[in-house]
Formats: C-alpha cells, structure tokens, sequence
C-alpha cells in the first residue's frame, strides 16, 4: 500500500513566542512517523497565519525556506481560529492523503498523533483527539467547559466530551465536509454530522509553552453561544413549551378569577381584566414559538448541508475525486 501523506494543519495567531520552539517538534514528529514507515517523506507541516499582528508569517515564511516540509498560507485578515483552521483543512485536502489539526502552543500532546495515525491505518476517517483529564486547567475553566459539553449534548447537538480541534480527518472526510457550506462554523460539533467510521484516542493537555492565550472568557462565551444557535433549534422549543406552561396557568388564573368573581371577593372589572392578561400571555408565548418553529426549520434549510452521504458501495467508486 501506498504509504499515505500527512498534513499537520495548524493555525497561527500572534504566535511569535511559541512558533520557534513547537515548529521543530512538529517536524520531528512528520520525520519519526516517516522513518517509521507510516506515512510518506512528502508529508507537509502547513501552517495558517490568521492575520497576525507580530512576526508569525515572518517566521513561517523563513521556516518554508529552511525546509521543505514546512508550508505556509496566510489570511487577508484575523477570521478567528475556527475560520483558520477551516482554510488550513480545505487547502490541505486535495493535496494530502490525512490531515491532523492541532493547535500551535504545544499544549496538546503530540505524540498521540502515533495512535491517531495508527487509527487511520487501521481504516478510520475520523479520530478525535480526546482530553483524558482537565488538571491543567483551573476550575472555573474546568468547569464551565465540561458544563459547556453537557449543555451541548442536551440541546441535540452531539459533540464529543473534551474534545476540541485536535483530531485526523482523511482527505475523503474533509471533501463530505466541505460540502457543508454553512458560514457560522463551529467544527466540533459539524464534523460528527460527516459520519464515516470513527474513533478517540486519549492524551493529557499541557500548560501552553510559551504565549498567552487568545481565548478569553468573552471569545469562550461567543463561541460556545455559536455552537448552541448553529446546531440547535432548541432554544425555540423551549419558548414553546414555556408557551405551553403559561397557557395551563393563565387557563388556571382565569378559573380562579372566575370563581372569585362569582364568589363577589373582587371589585367591578377586576375579573375581566385578570382573564384578558392572562389569556393574552399565553396565547402570545405559543404562537412566538410556533412563528419560531418554522424560523428555526428556514435557519436549518439556509444551511444546504448535505443530506446524505454515501460510506461504502459494493461496486468501485470510479469518480474523478475518489484517490487510486
Ligand atoms: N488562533 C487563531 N486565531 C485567533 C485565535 C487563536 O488562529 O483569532 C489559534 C492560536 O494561534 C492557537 C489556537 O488558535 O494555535 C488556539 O488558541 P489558544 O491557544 O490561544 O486557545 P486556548 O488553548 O487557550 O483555548
Ligand atoms: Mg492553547
């Protein structure tokens, strides 16, 4: 068999501190897994530059000069790292067999890019790159991530626990996925919708080497409110089941005003007036989230994802994309 090439995908924000000392380790990396006969010497480190603002694409230039392995794509502007490492990925795949994203600050172990490769050998298209334990982080990261992933999997969305943007896709796997044309991106919970025979490996998560990180609470926060609204209509069934709720008790408050009504506790027009609200509220909340519900259903159409894609035939797949 052909032994496969391998891109290591890696997006760059104002990463001058860190890039000198990672950059050697990704190469040493595409080197031991070469020599180690599992991937081919035309394997490539690509790095994306999202429009940093110090000396990133200096350096990544310079690198592609020093060695053939390297390879560098810079974007017109900062697009945040989602948006980066969508073009890293889309560049890589028609010139790659396998693609391994990963972050540049060292912080994830690159050495269980061994088992995700062995993974794809063994025919997986998908590996995630799975966090074993969070004792690095603190615990307010901690714990609003791991709540994050909860809250993620009760709205329908089903993303992978602890995982983030460090796994294997096989070029096939990126070409299904790039037929999801969707702007608002959030890659780790599209990518499961891709299908195709998967699996996790597991690794321990370091202190960043070097930098600070471009994550803060807000970009957490935007993100993880991205990755809510773009895979989930959920938040709309609520409104409606909250419609519902308040119509059984506005049904109950205009019962109760009835009754009081009748019993002569209220003053004139006090009854009337109670079942108005009441029956106004609810009926209102419903028809917002039935208005909703086909809002929610136009955002999903809007999207174009696919809705299917073929894993196996039993005749050869002669199509000009599909590799000899
Ligand atoms: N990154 C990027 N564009 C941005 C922000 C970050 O390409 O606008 C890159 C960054 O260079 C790093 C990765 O995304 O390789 C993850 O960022 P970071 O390490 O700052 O996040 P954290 O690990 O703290 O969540
Ligand atoms: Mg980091």
């Amino acid at each position: 068999m052909k032994k496969p090439i391998l891109y290591i995908v890696i997006p760059c924000y104002n990463e001058q501190e860190v890039l000198p000392i990672t950059s050697g380790m990704f190469l040493k990396k595409i080197q031991d897994l070469a020599a180690a006969e599992k991937i081919s010497e035309e394997s490539r480190v690509l790095f994306v530059n999202d429009g940093s603002k110090d000396n990133t694409w200096q350096i990544i230039q310079d690198l592609a000069e020093q060695d053939p392995h390297f390879e560098g794509i810079s974007l017109s502007r900062n697009r945040g790292h989602q948006n980066a490492l969508l073009a890293g990925l889309m560049t890589a795949k028609d010139r790659c067999d396998v693609t391994i994203s990963i972050d540049c600050d060292g912080q994830d172990d690159i050495n269980a890019m061994d088992g995700m490769i062995d993974a794809y050998l063994d025919g997986c298209e998908i590996v995630y790159g799975v966090r074993s334990k969070r004792d690095t982080d603190t615990f307010f990261k901690r714990f609003t991530a791991e709540g994050f992933y909860h809250l993620m999997n009760w709205l329908g969305a089903q993303i992978v626990f602890n995982h983030a943007d460090y796994r294997l896709m096989s070029s096939r796997a990126l070409r299904e996925f790039a037929n999801f044309k969707e702007v608002n991106i959030f890659l780790r919970g599209m990518v499961p919708l891709v299908g195709f025979k998967s699996t996790s490996v597991y690794y321990e998560r370091a202190e960043r080497i070097a930098g600070e990180s471009h994550y803060p609470l807000k970009k957490m926060l935007a993100l993880a409110f991205d990755g809510i609204t773009s895979l989930s209509v959920k938040p709309i069934r609520l409104i409606t089941g909250l419609g519902g709720v308040v119509s059984l008790l506005s049904f109950i408050g205009v019962i109760w005003a009835l009754i009081a009504a009748l019993l002569g506790h209220t003053v004139a027009g006090w009854a009337s007036t109670v079942c108005m609200v009441c029956f106004m509220g609810g009926v209102q909340l419903l028809c917002l989230g039935v208005i909703g519900e086909y809002i929610g259903k136009i955002y999903m159409e809007t999207k174009h994802r696919p809705r299917f894609i073929i894993g196996e035939r039993t005749w050869e797949d002669a199509s000009p994309d599909e590799r000899g």
